[in-house]
């Protein structure tokens, strides 16, 4: 059996496969696929509707907010934000917490001034920042709150009189959110939510409208918004598929049940990190990511040994990140806690055979 610690596309709940299955084969029972139907039918319609409303119900989002489904990746939010949302002239500010929020600023740059808040760089981004106070002036404040490589969460959010606009690609639906603090969320689905291929993205509408910079038609939330994600083609089978999984996590009881879940997992993990003699954690204690585990042999030399007992015992995907190094066990929504139980033991059974 396998135990998919995957940072990326990675695990999905199994039914949610077995349902996939179905839908590509014999879709809603009209004996033709999801993947052959018109995105304009009324079965596919019904489709994006049902997780739009999922969206709603999930993140309890007031009516301002507006659930869209896109392509071109978490990546085209890094430029399409500043693009909708910040005037030129104007400034956005940006937390550096890693890889991915460096890259969101990289692109901001294009679009006006940026300012770098506070970033833990100079600690190869091990913690999440907290000394700094969110200025009144700007477009908005940005954040990652959880940072897939480096192994850091936002444990909470800082107090802001801007709207947040937040990259979740890595912790959506992994624990209830006050939907109000945020301008713009987005995620790739392919970690917490769904398959490669569709970005989740919420926009709160009253913030549109306030560039004068021209906006190509298919980069302007506004079109989106306007037309229910459906201006062009959608990636049906990544909604689709984000659906069922949307379902099954209400199915679950919804975000405070994946949040208690989450909780039990990283406990077990950090737990086992923190006892083994062989093993510590990358990241600060206080700001440790319920989805990302990074951690690393103490002593370096064993690591390609522990790696293939994590493989003999069907853990898959534990090698760290290149700019890490060592190990990581991502543990999103989907991962059973036995998984992360098997993985402890591999770790127990080489303090036994190595310590
Ligand atoms: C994976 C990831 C991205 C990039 O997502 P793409 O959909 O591949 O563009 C961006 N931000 C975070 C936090 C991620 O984990």
């Amino acid at each position: 059996m396998k135990h998919n610690f995957s940072a990326g596309p990675s695990i999905l709940p199994k039914e949610v496969f077995q349902q996939a299955a179905n839908g590509i084969l014999n879709f809603n029972d009209l004996e033709l696929s999801i993947l052959e139907i018109s995105h304009r039918s009324k079965d596919f319609v019904e489709v994006l509707d049902r997780a739009v409303a999922l969206v709603k119900d999930l993140l309890n989002l007031p009516d301002t907010h507006k659930p869209l489904f896109l392509t071109g990746g978490a990546s085209s939010q890094f430029f399409m934000a500043p693009m909708n949302l910040l005037p030129s002239g104007q400034t956005a500010h940006y937390v550096d917490t890693g890889s991915w929020s460096t890259k969101a600023i990289k692109e901001a740059k294009l679009f006006g001034e940026v300012n770098v808040l506070a970033s833990s760089k100079a600690d190869n981004f091990s913690h999440i920042p907290k000394d700094y106070k969110v200025p009144s002036k700007g477009a908005y404040l940005h954040l990652t709150s959880n940072n897939t490589i480096f192994g850091t969460q936002f444990p909470s959010f800082p107090e802001s009189p801007l709207p947040i606009v937040c990259d979740m690609s890595s912790d959506i639906f992994s624990r209830p959110i006050d939907a109000e603090k945020y301008g713009l969320i987005y995620a790739g689905a392919q970690k917490n939510m769904g398959p490669a291929g569709t970005t989740l993205v919420i926009v709160n509408e009253e913030l549109l409208g306030k560039v004068d910079r021209e906006i190509p038609t298919i980069l302007d939330y506004r079109t989106h918004i306007k037309k229910n994600s459906s201006f062009n083609t959608p990636p049906v089978f990544p909604i689709y598929v984000s659906m069922l999984v949307m379902e099954w996590v209400k199915k679950q009881g919804g975000l405070e049940a994946m949040q208690k879940r989450n909780e039990g997992k990283s406990q077990l993990m950090y737990g086992e990190i923190d006892r083994n003699p062989l093993f510590k954690g990358v990241s600060a204690k206080e700001d440790r990511s319920h989805m990302n585990a990074t951690f690393v042999l103490k002593e370096s030399g064993l690591e390609k040994e522990f790696l293939s007992a994590c493989d003999d015992a069907g853990c898959e995907g534990i090698k760290g990140h290149r700019s890490v190094g060592g190990f990581r066990a991502s543990m999103y929504n989907a991962l059973p806690v036995e998984s992360v139980q098997v993985l402890v033991d591999v770790m127990q059974e080489f303090e036994r055979t190595h310590g």
